[in-house]
């Protein structure tokens, strides 16, 4: 009854109205909304590509897609993609959108790592997140208050951004400090701090790798008891025992913690590892992946469903002056904020200022076993996503997935992992990250095929976010007035 008003009230062309709508399931529905034409669909869960195909996008939602002959309706613009390849949008599971450059600052005489929001910067990665086509974040870690302010602006339009599912303030000791991080010491601080994150709308409570077990029991408990997920980034403490423990969530493939060492191993590890970068290679050195400990921690995740977030940029980035020539090359450089860039250089001068040809050696050797690493969480079946640890993704959403082509995994997993692997990490899958009707209609319109290359994920001209299309050259405006920026062919 209802339809048939709106029917006749919104529609004079009845008479356009017909045509196939796809997945077959719905016969007379009226098409309205925007058809997109004529592009390749590329589909990561049937693994299929489909030429000369369409999608009808209706109240920023996925409405009908297929191939071959586009449905008639009465579109209110018809846009033809030719040329294109579509995906759903992608998912950056570790991107610290609102979180501004590290700095050192000076406390009553002591440094205090920093990374106080900004938001000319957030503005600006937001931007060149969507514009090399992540439409989906999870930020694991930033001053909630801008996390939340980040939400508002991106729901009224204000700012152009990917979707974002926030932790707020992380939990680590000094000499962290500032508003992007929290250490609560009492049972009352605790409950006050989760409180106040899930109060600014955060979805996740970020524990970081100074804390104790202790500390980590607590930090979970509580983050459960306000509605918050428990996302951890551990060194001191085991992956196993934080899975028993309720972390739902690891982040980056380097899970250094001694405790995860066969007897023998461990010591050797806890004796020569220092204060620098070297204990991830140190780590890497000595972990045995077939050994008891480590094949517990495959089976602790798949029984409690944890999921991994994999930024092997991280792990490429701690491998001498080369990681970051590789993680940022010059031409992706003007796509991140000066003030950020300066800000990582600065960090990475500090943990690697006196790394030698050996250390470079070792690391790049350690690389190769975070691959194998990464391979093995694959083969458990444990959920993974991919992230990039920076601003929201950007170009380095592009290179991690060439990182994962290195690492071994088919062009066909990296879009799986980086669309619906996403999604399910986060508890999404029933809203993106697929191409299916009802979904929100994010998707990525690349000019190159990623199946060929998977690195021409890089190249996108269009992006679609809640149904709203932006164009590159639209989102990054502002780069390209730069002169030194490198356009892409
Ligand atoms: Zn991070």
């Amino acid at each position: 009854m209802r339809l048939k008003t709106l029917f006749a009230s919104t529609i004079s062309a009845a008479a356009l109205v017909l045509g196939g709508c796809a997945g077959g399931s719905t016969s007379a529905m009226l098409l309205t909304g925007t058809l997109y034409t004529g592009f390749t669909r590329i589909d990561p869960v049937a693994r299929s590509v489909a030429e000369d195909s369409w999608v009808v996008v209706q109240e920023g939602r996925i409405a009908a897609f297929g191939s071959d002959e586009p449905p008639r309706g009465a579109f209110s613009a018809v846009q033809d993609m030719t040329g294109l390849y579509a995906l759903p949008g992608f998912i950056d599971v570790h991107g610290h959108l609102t979180a501004g450059p590290h700095a050192i600052e000076f406390v009553d005489g002591q440094p205090v790592l920093t990374i106080e929001s900004v938001d000319e910067i957030t503005e600006f990665h937001a931007r060149m997140a969507l514009a090399f086509g992540v439409t989906t974040v999870r930020n694991p870690g930033s001053d909630p208050e801008a996390s939340a302010a980040y939400d508002q602006r991106v729901s009224t339009g204000e700012w152009l951004g990917p979707r974002t599912y926030h932790a707020g303030s992380v939990i680590q000791p000094p000499p962290y400090g500032g508003s992007a991080f929290a250490y609560p010491r009492t049972e009352e601080e605790w409950q006050a701090e989760a409180a106040r994150q899930a109060a600014l709308g955060m979805t996740y409570f970020k524990l970081y790798h100074s804390l104790t077990e202790a500390q980590l029991e607590t930090g979970a408990r509580v983050a459960r008891e306000h509605g918050l997920e428990p996302i951890a980034h551990l060194d001191q403490v085991s992956w196993t025992r934080a899975a028993e423990l309720g972390v739902t969530g690891f982040l980056h493939a380097m899970p250094t913690s001694a405790d995860l060492l066969e007897p023998g191993a461990r010591e050797d590890y806890i004796n020569v590892r220092g204060m620098d970068a070297r204990f991830m290679y140190q780590w890497f050195e000595r972990v045995e992946f077939d050994g008891p400990l480590m094949q517990e921690l495959f089976s602790t995740l798949a029984e409690t469903g944890a999921n991994v977030d994999l930024t092997l940029q991280v792990n490429a980035l701690v491998t001498g002056p080369e990681g970051f020539e590789r993680v940022y090359p010059p031409e992706d450089q003007p796509y991140f904020h000066p003030r950020t860039l300066s800000g990582l250089q600065q960090m990475l001068a500090m943990n690697g200022g006196d790394w030698t040809d050996e250390d470079t050696r070792r690391s790049q050797a350690a690389l190769l076993r975070s691959f194998e690493f990464a391979q093995r969480l694959d083969a458990a079946g444990i959920p993974l996503g991919i992230g990039t640890d920076g601003p929201g993704g950007g170009p380095a959403y592009a290179t991690e997935l060439g990182l994962l082509a290195d690492a071994g995994f088919s062009s066909w997993r990296i879009l799986e992992l980086a669309t619906v692997g996403g999604a399910t990490v986060m508890g999404l899958e029933n809203e993106t990250g697929r191409w299916a009707v009802g979904l929100d209609a994010d998707l990525v319109f690349l000019r190159n095929n990623p199946l060929e290359a998977i690195t021409h994920a890089r190249n996108a001209a269009w992006v679609m976010t809640d149904g709203s299309l932006h164009s590159f050259e639209d989102l990054t405006w502002d780069v390209q007035l730069q002169p030194a920026a490198l356009q892409s062919d």
